[in-house]
């Protein structure tokens, strides 16, 4: 049974999906701030003609003869000009004008946003940033990732991705333990994206797991490597230094650069509020404007910022529509 378009109150409902590597969830808001989940389903990655059809079959299950637009939230740069998606964790969709391709298909308008910049509307826009004009926020989940909203718009830039500072963006090569001036060198480690000490090679979980490996020389996933370090572990205490060394430094530069008040950080780190605390005070060390409030905060919408973000999207483009 079709959830038919019930256009009531001052709000239309609006569609929403967020596809990532493992799922397919469709969801509907009613109002600002809240998303419904009605379904999910496996991402089929590997096969175009089944993604499709999995799409499709959502849409009639749920949005029905509508004509309802759907905004979709997914990893991977959008080029602005020719609208083609290079989504590493769905292959089938790789270079693929997918919005136009998708609108075809399922015969409704899709439009196409990147899952950070979602994320990123839903915490500016009602989340951890709600209030400030410049919130750039960050995704600390198996790598790392981030978007710059002004002034409750995403800044995609000519790139699509502006506030992408995983990639480009060297750490440093040296950490200093002890606060009496000795260095330990930190080897660059290379990144998928080809580079040599991108953030994304040491930010995230993935990150912080292999930067323990170079510095402990030992194999512990990012969850045991934090119940350590919370409990005082002297191995996992070097380490998580090294990482807020590490990862401070550029996220300052960010700050200084596009002069956000607030950081609202997701992803799977987020949910360790002393990581997040302890770079918030490792920041604020080094931005250049004394920040005497908390600037490094932990988002509100770590679960499902994506479908949020979506549906602000939805009705960002309702409003432009004459
Ligand atoms: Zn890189």
């Amino acid at each position: 049974m079709p959830d038919t378009s019930v256009e009531q109150g001052q709000h239309p409902r609006v569609f929403v999906a967020d596809i990532g590597g493992s799922s397919i969830r469709l969801g509907v808001s009613d109002a600002p701030g809240s998303v419904r989940l009605v379904e999910s389903v496996p991402t089929p990655v590997d096969n175009w003609e089944a993604f499709g059809a999995t799409l499709e079959a959502l849409a009639a299950r749920h949005i029905g003869e509508t004509g309802s637009p759907l905004v979709i939230s997914m990893a991977g740069a959008i080029d602005p000009a020719s609208g083609v998606i290079c989504a590493s964790n769905v292959p089938c969709v790789s270079g693929r004008v997918l919005g136009a391709e998708l609108s075809s298909r399922l015969r409704r308008r899709i439009r196409m946003a990147n899952d950070a910049a979602c994320l990123a509307l839903a915490e500016a826009v009602e989340g951890a940033g709600a209030g400030h004009d410049v919130v750039f926020c960050v995704v600390l989940g198996s790598g790392v990732g981030g978007a710059l909203v002004v002034g409750g718009r995403v800044v995609g830039g000519a790139s699509g991705i502006a506030g992408e500072w995983g990639h480009g963006l060297p750490v440093g090569t040296s950490v200093e333990f002890d606060g009496m001036g000795h260095v330990q060198p930190v080897s660059a480690l290379r990144c998928g994206c080809g580079r040599l000490g991108c953030v994304d090679t040491i930010g995230g979980a993935r990150g912080l797991e292999r930067l323990n490996t170079l510095l402990n020389d030992e194999q512990k996933d990012s969850h045991t490597l934090l119940d350590d370090w919370q409990r005082g572990g002297e191995r996992a205490r070097r380490t998580v230094s090294a990482w807020l060394a590490l990862v401070s430094e550029p996220l300052a530069a960010v700050i200084n650069i596009t002069g956000a008040s607030v950081v609202p950080v997701c992803g799977g780190l987020a949910d360790v509020a002393p990581l997040i605390d302890a770079l918030d005070a490792a920041v604020r060390k080094r931005t250049l404007r004394e920040f005497r409030e908390r600037v490094v905060v932990p988002g509100v919408f770590r679960r499902d910022g994506g479908l949020i973000g979506a549906a602000i999207v939805a009705r960002q483009d309702d409003a432009r529509e004459p």
